[in-house]
């Protein structure tokens, strides 16, 4: 089938969409930082930013002093508005999307649940959504879906067991049921991207993501890119080994971070513990009120998030971790089990690893699929 394609965001690709790039990532910027940036003259940045200027990509937002003598330098943004994204996570039973601005910030999202799996019916599910948050603004100009499975180049979902889905050709689908460009990624490498492009990474070289929730995700960026692979959307983290104590998952692993870390694990523990069904929630809350079996769950968890976390510090030296996922408040109850986890596996030199939590909210994924939305469309040349 022929591709829907939307005109390139800036019309000649190479310095002049590094131009625009540098503005969109780190705007409002001074000419001087970006000529800087980019190595650039002052007088090929003007010949660069002034078709970009003239198209209203780009504008002029104010000045600023460099805190030295002389005139300040004038300060280029991108206009965030100029541009709509829908953003979407898929799960098992339910579809929530987003429509964000050029920046993945959101401005409205919708959610719709499905009780049949069947992909025709689950796409018509998010032409509804999309259509509904389309309605929104005058145009759209690229989807984004981010799915918890193995994917491939072209938006295919290999395997997503938590649809029972095999060899679905998402994408695909979804473009010819929505009629906007449409780009289907791994959902942690989606969540990755915003924190890479637009969240707490932005201005990173290195930097890591750890995801909590129904299972326990890992990304990776390195050298200023999101580090991916084939095998993005296995869950590889999932089985690392925490606890030599601990419950032992489907796979036969003793104490491995899906046995430990997961919200359906902290769940089945507590609820064992006290011989009633609790929720994560709930579970949380005993544990904070300082219910015993509770605590010691939970404490059980943080330890082994920390070991988790000085882990991926010991081995890929990031600049900082950023955790998220709905199950991500584990981290204000556990506080004080997961700096024990950190500073058991780290050698006392090695500096302190910075922290950064995430809201935990669900639209944080869709945010993430917006972001690849946007980087296809940013990036196309
Ligand atoms: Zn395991």
């Amino acid at each position: 089938m022929v591709r829907i394609t939307t005109p390139p965001w800036v019309p000649e690709a190479g310095a002049s969409r590094s131009v625009a790039l540098e503005v969109l990532l780190h705007g409002p910027i001074s000419r001087t930082e970006i000529a800087r940036r980019l190595g650039l003259s002052a007088g090929s940045l003007t010949r660069l930013s002034t078709p970009l200027l003239e198209a209203g990509l780009l504008v002029e937002a104010g000045e600023r002093g460099d805190g030295r003598a002389g005139r300040p330098s004038r300060l280029l943004d991108v206009v965030p508005a100029s541009r709509h994204f829908i953003g979407m996570k898929l799960m098992g039973d339910q579809v929530l999307g987003a429509l964000t601005d050029l920046r993945a910030d959101v401005i409205t999202s919708r959610s719709a649940r499905f009780d049949n799996q069947e992909p025709a019916h689950v796409v018509a599910v998010i032409a509804g959504i999309a259509a509904d948050l389309a309605s929104q603004v005058p145009s759209v100009t690229a989807l984004g879906i981010g799915v918890g499975g193995l994917l491939d180049a072209s938006g295919r979902v290999i395997s997503a067991p938590f649809l029972e889905w095999a060899d679905v050709p998402l994408e695909t689908l979804v473009e010819s049921a929505t009629g906007i460009p449409t780009v289907v990624c791994n959902d942690l490498v989606a969540f990755t991207a915003y924190e890479h492009w637009f969240g707490a990474g932005r201005d990173l070289e290195r930097f890591a993501v750890l995801t909590l929730g129904a299972g326990v995700g890992y990304g990776l960026v390195a050298n200023g890119a999101v580090v991916t692979s084939p095998d993005a959307g296995i869950g590889l983290v999932g089985h690392w080994p925490l606890d030599p104590f601990g419950p032992v998952c489907p796979a036969g692993h003793r104490g491995c971070a899906r046995s430990i870390l997961t919200q359906s694990a902290i769940v089945s523990g507590v609820s064992s513990a006290l011989g009633r069904t609790v929720d994560y929630d709930e579970a949380l809350a005993l544990a904070d009120h300082g219910e015993p079996a509770a605590r010691r769950i939970v404490d059980d968890a943080g330890r082994g998030l920390g070991r988790l976390i000085a882990a991926v510090a010991n081995l890929t030296m990031p600049q900082i971790v950023v955790l998220g996922g709905e199950g991500v408040r584990l981290v204000e109850v556990a506080r004080l089990a997961i700096d024990e986890g950190i500073s058991s596996d780290r050698d006392p030199r090695a500096r302190l690893v910075p922290i950064v939590t995430t809201t935990g909210d669900n639209t944080e994924w869709c945010r993430g699929a917006a972001a690849i939305a946007i980087q296809t469309h940013v990036l196309a040349s």
